[in-house]
């Protein structure tokens, strides 16, 4: 086997997910191992935005006072035109602090990825690097994962936090990632180099023809995260070799001083090509079950994906605690069915809503001009777009709240294409 002892649940994977997991069935008592294929366990890439309804579980976790210690607590989530730079609508995070109960956060992957890591050491988590699993089998009395180098493990459940390309997906649906042609630039510098005047109480988002661009502080200000997105032309070419640097500069060279003036700093020798999923609704196979981007890798618009994985592990464990007997034994055939009967359901509104908040946000001609109007005329304190996303993540169906609310205009017509939209 892979390791010495008996465990009761297998995770595959330690990113985000897999680690939040395993730290939340440890803290209901179960004897837990992740297996991470990687040499060591961390997170590559920059800042994270961690909205109220992970917050939320940080809190529950005991883990929220460190997460705000690394990160930061910006005051505004502004958006701009990426071409005329002028304002087109605004969050107020100090007023929306105040109407969800939880904070809007800012922080470094690796910080959060951290947090998750000390919290499992801490919970006696046994967590194992070097373990790359090929694949899955259940047993009649749990489940089996095939490692690469030929040992087994097994437990009572497993669970896949295996990402975007996860091997345990295969098990039910025969899907791919699916490609968009956009592709996105990361940079997290010290605030020495950057050179240029930044309102680090701010979340900026400038959105644009085709392309966006967003920047924030991180580690308490002493860092400025950069994310600058666009669509590959040489992608819609069907070309293979694209989103280079070159594409980028040309990407960015009609949009307004402050989105340029950030685009020198962006990391050059490494990008990321915007992939997500269809969504799916069955998720369990068995005593086998998957989490987090293994289930719903999305497009990042809606700064949701590792929220979701976060959510995952939250919801798993709080079905767990309550599918447990006085002696101790679990029904987990009960927690996973109640897990499920929730879970892929959000998920795919975030999906589906993520592609389609995409589609708004690159908008150009007319069209960018009529978003533009609608998104100025939302009251920056109504939050009928965020209710259903940043409100308390739900245990069953009957808790999820309704999706989506049209604002009301003054003239009557409906904004409902200034937000997330209705599916
Ligand atoms: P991953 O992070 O992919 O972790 C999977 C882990 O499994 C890895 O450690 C991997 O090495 C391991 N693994 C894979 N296969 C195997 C195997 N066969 N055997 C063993 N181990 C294996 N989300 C937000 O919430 N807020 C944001 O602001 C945000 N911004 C983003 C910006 C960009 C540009 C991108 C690309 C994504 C962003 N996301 C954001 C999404 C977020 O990064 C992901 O949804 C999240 O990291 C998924 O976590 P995960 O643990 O499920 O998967």
């Amino acid at each position: 086997t892979a390791a010495a002892g008996p465990v009761d649940v297998l995770i595959v994977g330690g990113g985000i997910g897999g680690l939040s997991a395993a730290y939340a069935l440890a803290r209901e008592g179960l004897r837990v191992r992740v297996l991470e294929r990687a040499r060591e366990f961390g997170e590559v890439g920059a800042g994270l935005q961690i909205a109220p309804n992970c917050t939320r579980i940080l809190h529950d976790y005991g883990l929220l006072d460190e997460a705000e210690n690394l990160g930061v607590l910006p005051k505004t989530m502004v958006m701009r035109d990426a071409l005329d730079g002028s304002e087109l609508t605004r969050l107020d995070l100090v007023d929306l602090e105040r109407e969800y109960g939880f904070p809007y956060m800012v922080i470094h992957r690796s910080d959060l990825h951290g947090i998750f890591l000390r919290a499992c050491r801490r919970a006696g988590v046994d967590l194992i690097t070097d373990a790359r699993v090929v694949g899955y089998e259940n047993t009649p009395s749990g489940a089996e994962v095939l490692l690469e180098d030929g040992r087994t493990d097994e437990a009572r459940i497993v669970i896949a936090a295996d990402g975007l390309r996860s091997v345990a997906r295969r098990l039910l649906t025969d899907d791919q990632p699916v490609s968009s042609p956009y592709v996105a630039y990361r940079a997290a510098v010290p605030i020495e180099q950057v050179g240029r005047n930044i309102d680090l109480s701010e979340v900026s988002v400038h959105i644009g023809p085709h392309c966006h661009f967003v920047h924030y502080g991180l580690r308490g200000g002493r860092m400025l995260n950069q994310v600058a997105v666009f669509r590959s032309p040489r992608a819609l070419a069907g070309e293979k070799n694209w989103g280079t640097p070159d594409e980028l500069d040309n990407a960015f060279a009609t949009t307004c001083p402050d989105v340029q003036a950030g685009i020198p700093l962006m990391w050059r020798d490494r990008w990321w090509r915007m992939f997500d999923r269809d969504p799916i609704m069955t998720w369990v196979h068995g005593n086998i079950t998957l989490l987090g981007d293994a289930a719903h890798p999305p497009l990042q618009y809606m700064a949701q994906g590792a929220i979701m994985a976060i959510e995952d592990g939250w919801v798993l464990a709080r079905h767990v605690a309550a599918h447990r007997a006085e002696n101790g034994s679990i029904d987990w055939q009960a927690a996973f069915a109640a897990y499920e009967a929730v879970r892929p359901e959000h998920c795919r509104r975030v999906l589906t809503t993520t592609r389609a908040w995409g589609e708004l946000w690159h908008l150009d001609g007319t069209a960018r001009l009529q978003r533009n109007a609608l998104l100025r005329a939302r009251d920056t304190y109504d939050y009928s777009f965020t209710d259903w996303i940043y409100g308390p993540t739900a245990l069953t169906p009957e808790e999820e709240p309704p999706m989506f609310t049209p604002i009301p205009l003054d003239s009557g017509r409906s904004a409902a294409g200034a937000g997330p939209v209705q599916d």
